[in-house]
């Protein structure tokens, strides 16, 4: 039933893969990043948000629990959080930097 290729639900995680997740941000300006943090809800972030550059904040974006999960479409994202984290709800920050 999923579209892989569907923008509004296509979500891609870089786990490990600095290269990839640069190239990515790099090439999707107008996307989106999801940093999930351990024990706070996660924030949405502009791709081009230098708060989830991993070469910027290493300890913060690799510490233990925290991921960052990209999408071209904010939609994909809620998606995945409902998907991923039911018990969080809905719950999602801004960064008050990029205003996404
Ligand atoms: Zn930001």
């Amino acid at each position: 039933m999923a579209e892989p290729a569907d923008p509004f639900t296509e979500t891609l995680e870089f786990d490990g893969d600095d290269a990839g997740y640069d190239w990515w941000r790099n090439s999707h300006p107008d996307g989106f990043v999801l940093a999930v943090r351990a024990r706070k809800p996660p924030m949405l972030h502009r791709a081009s948000c230098s708060d989830v550059d991993r070469d910027v904040h290493p300890k913060r974006l690799k510490a233990r629990g925290a991921r960052q999960i990209c999408a071209d479409m904010k939609p994909a994202l809620r998606a995945w959080l409902a998907r991923e984290m039911p018990g969080n709800g809905k719950l999602l920050d801004r960064c008050p930097k990029c205003g996404p």
